[in-house]
């Protein structure tokens, strides 16, 4: 039988099941262990909520000494009348010089984490690079290269392993697709 759970009013079922989860979580840090390994205190940024999950998981998989931290990007009324922007909140942390990896759950059309980018880089860092768990490529319309993506899927909604459906689902340790 077909696994899936109610949230609301959606049926969501199993799209990807968290063993295959663990196997790209586990690759993506291989390639970051074999980038970063001679860096000086690399610094990973995860983006809260979505990405307390994958970060866990990410960070157990690291072998070099590093600094983690996690930011909240927040929307304000801008002046502008194109509406609202994100800003950052709870970055303590000085970057300046400091080697740079944002953790990310999911990057869609990449309007979010260009914000982010746009922001951090005013900051002085040696470099950033953006780390995901998701990556939609026929979404996606933002310049930034995404270095590191886990997993790439097409334009279908997900939930579970951090990712919320009107903020439910985040706990599910598979990831699944809302059916029709
Ligand atoms: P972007 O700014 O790249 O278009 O969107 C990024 C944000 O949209 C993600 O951080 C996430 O909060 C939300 N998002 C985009 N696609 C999905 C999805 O398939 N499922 C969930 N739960 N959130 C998504
Ligand atoms: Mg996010």
């Amino acid at each position: 039988m077909e696994k899936t759970v109610t949230l609301n009013d959606r049926t969501f079922k199993v799209m990807i099941p968290a063993e295959k989860i663990d196997r790209a979580v586990a690759a993506v840090a291989q390639r970051i262990n074999a980038d970063y390994g001679d860096k000086e205190r690399p610094l990973f940024v995860g983006v809260l909520n979505g990405a307390f999950m994958f970060m866990s998981d990410l960070i157990k998989k690291i072998d070099f000494n590093c600094e983690i931290s996690f930011v909240k990007l927040a929307s304000y009324a801008g002046t502008e009348s194109t509406g609202n922007v994100e800003c950052l909140v709870g970055l303590n942390n000085d970057i300046a010089g400091r080697h740079v990896i944002i953790v990310e759950d999911i990057v869609d059309t990449g309007r979010s984490i260009a914000h982010m980018y746009t922001d951090l880089q005013r900051r002085n860092p040696a470099s950033i690079e953006v780390c995901t768990l998701f990556f939609k490529p026929d979404s996606y319309s933002e310049r930034l290269p995404i270095r590191y993506r886990a997993l790439e899927i097409g334009n279908e909604f997900i939930v579970g392993y951090g990712l919320d459906y009107d903020q439910l689902g985040r706990n599910l340790k598979d990831i699944y697709v809302v059916t029709e």
